[in-house]
């Protein structure tokens, strides 16, 4: 039999969804989700999974709440695993209960994982403590939906005589009313009270102001759903503990165009700052096989004493190939290596190899020059590289007379799904930077989008010179890395955001 697990996602932001949340996900073979579920999460489902939509508007509902019971327990019956993927936390203002029932009734295995509430979580990164004990001792949440043509049915009286700190959801459209009926319970005009739009997440918006004028000031600055407002007197914490709308990055808008197994730490460091990360990959790496040139190479290993490697890619595709050989990295055991800079290293570190040589600038010319330097007279250099390399590396070693074979391993491929909402993106502005990790992101990105693409309108953030070459030629507008790190891009970058 089937079993369904009720999952709250919280509030947005990928990072507070729990461990257990995430196992979940991947283990699903079905996941009915809701509109509130961010969309770096719904990006963790997992491609074998059927995914059902029935995304709630406000007054909108395109599947109703009873065929939603229903789809949870057919889906169940079937023998599926069913995730129920909502929003926040699944019991409040959830209807968590409400699809359970009929499980239940059906005697269906369910678990429930709670989620992250944005009614707490939310506050969190406006930087208001709900409670404080130099101001309140009590939080109350609760709903300022009013069912449509009715009116809201709060006990303001009670409300305002708990003294606690208020928290309403889905409350946009009630805000008025609702900070009328407290004022006209007793409570003071200048009450600090406050709204948040798209907590948690990179756009997320804050106004603080009094209970008196926090209405007049959400309809200036046109404030929609979701959003939450606070009531109580520590909102006036927020400014002085604000730590999320001042990350270095905040509102900074960057597409990440690495392939996507690679895309990962940059992804995760540029978020950390604050970055809306819009994923983009538009290239992929394909080993190239079947390969008579590598095939040769590897079956005459010992007549080279140095193996050059000038990505992580290559590394990858080599410990691919001498698998397909049934070798292994104990053939390489004669050879020293050479590599183009500390993300290769690092790479070949992950297989148990250490670099013999990197150059302290990493490009393909400062490579050759230490080559030229440190290759005997009798040696041999062995590169495995990509199909299209840099034409430097092989140029500068012949110019100096040292012997090597030049083997291409892997192809890049250009591809994007997603480019019609790039070039769109582009076209509204919408997008500050774009980071490029070599010439062929540049390439691939380029390739990706429609001719005549105007390419001015961000900064293209490249990781050295010869992507930035490659930029450049592209008419892009470039800043580039002091060294060709992923530390030294976030380092340029954060630094350009706050000069
Ligand atoms: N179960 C959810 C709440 C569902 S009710 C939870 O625990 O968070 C939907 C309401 O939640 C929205 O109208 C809004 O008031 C609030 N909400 C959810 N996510 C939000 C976010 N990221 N920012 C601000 N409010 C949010």
């Amino acid at each position: 039999m089937g079993k369904v697990t009720l999952v709250g996602a919280g509030p947005g932001d990928p990072g507070l969804l729990t461990i257990k949340g995430r196992q979940a996900i991947a283990d699903a073979d079905v996941i009915v989700y809701d509109r509130l579920v961010g969309p770096e999460i719904l990006a963790l489902m997992p491609e074998k999974a059927e995914c059902i939509d029935v995304g709630k508007q406000s007054n909108h509902h395109p599947v109703p709440q009873w065929r939603i019971n229903e789809i949870l327990l057919e889906k169940a019956q079937e023998g599926k695993r069913v995730v129920r993927l909502k929003g926040g936390d699944c019991f409040l203002f959830g209807r968590g209960g409400e699809e359970l029932e009929l499980l239940a009734q059906h005697g269906i295995p369910f678990e429930v994982i709670p989620g992250i509430t944005s009614a707490l979580s939310v506050p969190a990164y406006a930087g208001i403590p709900v409670t404080h004990r130099d101001f309140t001792s009590s939080v109350h949440i609760i709903t300022g939906h009013a069912k449509a043509g009715s009116r809201l049915d709060l006990d303001f009286d009670a409300l305002v005589r708990h003294k606690g700190t208020l928290v309403f959801l889905m409350s946009v459209a009630s805000t008025p009313m609702i900070l009328d009926g407290l004022m006209q319970a007793g409570m003071p005009q200048d009450m600090p009270a406050a709204m948040i739009e798209r907590g948690t997440l990179p756009g997320q918006r804050k106004l603080v102001a009094q209970v008196g004028t926090l209405a007049q000031r959400m309809k200036e600055e046109g404030i929609s759903s979701p959003a939450i407002l606070i009531v109580g007197s520590v909102c006036a914490l927020s400014d002085g503990f604000d730590w999320f709308d001042t990350l270095p990055l905040h509102g900074v808008t960057v597409a990440v165009t690495r392939p996507k197994a690679r895309a990962g730490t940059l992804t995760d460091r540029l978020r950390g700052l604050g970055a809306d990360v819009i994923s983009y990959p538009c290239i992929e790496t394909q080993t190239i096989w079947p390969n008579m040139p590598v095939v040769e190479a590897l079956a005459s290993l010992d007549q080279y004493q140095w193996l050059v490697l000038t990505s992580p890619a290559g590394v990858e595709v080599l410990a691919q190939l001498l698998d397909a050989a049934e070798m292994d990295m104990r053939n390489l055991a004669h050879m020293k290596i050479a590599v183009i800079g500390a993300g290769t290293a690092k790479k070949l570190k992950e297989h148990g190899l250490r670099a013999d040589y990197v150059p302290a600038v990493y490009d393909s010319v400062h490579l050759a020059e230490g080559l030229i330097r440190l290759v005997q007279e009798g040696e041999r250099v062995l590169m495995l590289r990509a199909e299209i390399g840099t034409p430097e590396l092989p140029e500068l070693l012949a110019q100096a007379c040292v012997a090597f074979d030049d083997v291409p391993v892997y192809r890049t491929l250009y591809q994007n799904g997603r480019s019609a909402e790039m070039a769109q993106l582009l076209a509204q502005g919408a997008v500050d930077v774009v980071t490029f990790t070599s010439a062929s992101t540049v390439h691939g990105f380029v390739e990706s989008l429609p001719e005549g693409t105007d390419l001015t309108g961000f900064t293209a953030l490249c990781i050295g010179p010869s992507t930035e070459k490659a930029a450049k030629a592209a008419g892009m507008r470039t800043l580039t890395a002091a060294n060709a790190t992923i530390d030294a891009m976030l380092t340029t970058l954060q630094e350009e955001y706050t000069k």
